[in-house]
């Protein structure tokens, strides 16, 4: 008999929302303010003129994942690339997640990890962080012992609370890992400390990165992962043929020969941040410190969804997670140029 009803684990679902509303100020998606470089856009034209696009792409991207590794001081077989992280972390669950096996994370945190592992069809279980956001060691033995996952992911810094999670927390899972463990770094490069140092064939760590942020290209849809071996060849099993489209080989390669220029704008992204973080705090609102390119904050004195429309109607978006599981009477900002972030703050200046 025929069905049009989606699987049963979709039919529970209801999708990853994040309203693309047209305002003047968008500070909603975490992505970088600024363009990238000219002359990489310009370069973009030769690039395209120079493939065969009659044929496949390099199906191993080859030299896009040389220029990444030596970028980490890796080899080129400990890199694995996608488009977007999002896509990276959707491999990795094809890979270890699926049905029968359980992944884990620490809520609250970025919401596609429970989202691709249940379309995977695996169970979820969630560890609990405390009142003021950081994770206890022993929630993260207790949910190791307890459950066994087959994939934990630790954000850091986190999404969308922004704190930096002490290396020790990461050590403490790894000892006590039953599976793969990932560690996603999409805002490692506004934090003041990266796991990619720790990543070895001995160890079952993966360190996700992605070009959507720091690196200003959030349209191309790029990231990668950093892992042992073993478990890139075991993602490469998993993934797509020619998931990776020639074009974009080629531009990210040419994009990786801007990287100085665009890693001097993460200082301003901070001392923004900054500016921010203190602005909010001398509003009487709560603010929690960030190790990313955003920030989260409760308002006190009127309910978040208020502020948040307050806001829309001054012409600025950012992103309300009053309703999200955890994170009560909260929004996020993400920080924009300086312009953006005065407006923003002249924003919540009239609105609370
Ligand atoms: N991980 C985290 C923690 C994120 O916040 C995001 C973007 N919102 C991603 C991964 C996905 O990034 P992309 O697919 O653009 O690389």
């Amino acid at each position: 008999m025929a069905t049009f009803e989606p699987r049963e684990q979709i039919q529970a679902m209801s999708g990853y929302h994040s309203p693309q509303v047209d305002v003047p100020v968008r500070l909603n998606t975490n992505e970088s303010p600024f363009p990238p470089p000219a002359g990489w856009v310009e370069k973009l034209a030769f690039v395209a003129s120079t493939l065969e696009w009659n044929r496949y792409p390099d199906r191993a991207a080859h030299e896009l994942r040389t220029v990444i590794a030596k970028r980490h001081g890796v080899r080129p077989e400990m890199v694995f690339v996608a488009n977007g992280s999002n896509e990276v972390l959707q491999t990795i669950l094809l890979t270890y997640g699926g049905h029968g096996r359980c992944v884990a994370t620490f809520e609250p945190t970025y919401q596609m990890y429970a989202q691709i592992a249940r379309v995977t069809g695996a169970e979820v279980v969630v560890g609990e962080r405390r009142a003021d956001m950081t994770l206890d060691p022993h929630e993260i033995e207790r949910v190791m012992q307890k459950h066994t996952p087959a994939v934990t992911f630790l954000c850091n810094p986190n999404n969308p609370t922004g704190l930096v999670e002490p290396r020790e927390n990461l050590e403490i899972l790894l000892q006590h890992a039953t599976g793969i463990v990932v560690a996603d770094e999409a805002y490692a490069e506004f934090s003041d400390w990266s796991a990619m140092d720790m990543v070895s064939e001995d160890r079952p760590l993966a360190v996700t990165r992605t070009f959507s942020k720091t690196l200003s290209m959030a349209a191309l849809r790029v990231g990668y992962v950093v892992a042992p071996t073993w478990m890139v060849s075991q993602l490469e099993i998993a993934v797509l043929p020619y998931h990776l489209d020639a074009f974009k080989q080629a531009a990210t390669i040419a994009a990786l020969s801007f990287t100085a220029e665009m890693e001097e704008r993460v200082s301003l992204i901070k001392s923004e941040r900054s500016r921010i973080e203190a602005t909010l705090a001398s509003h009487n609102i709560e603010v929690w410190p960030s190790g990313a390119n955003f920030v989260l904050f409760r308002p006190r004195s009127r309910p978040a969804a208020d502020i948040w429309q307050s806001l829309l109607n001054a012409g600025v978006l950012v992103r309300d997670c009053s309703s999200w599981a955890r994170l009560d009477g909260c929004l996020r900002v993400t920080v924009g140029t300086p312009a953006e972030n005065t407006a923003f703050l002249d924003a919540i200046d009239a609105a609370v």
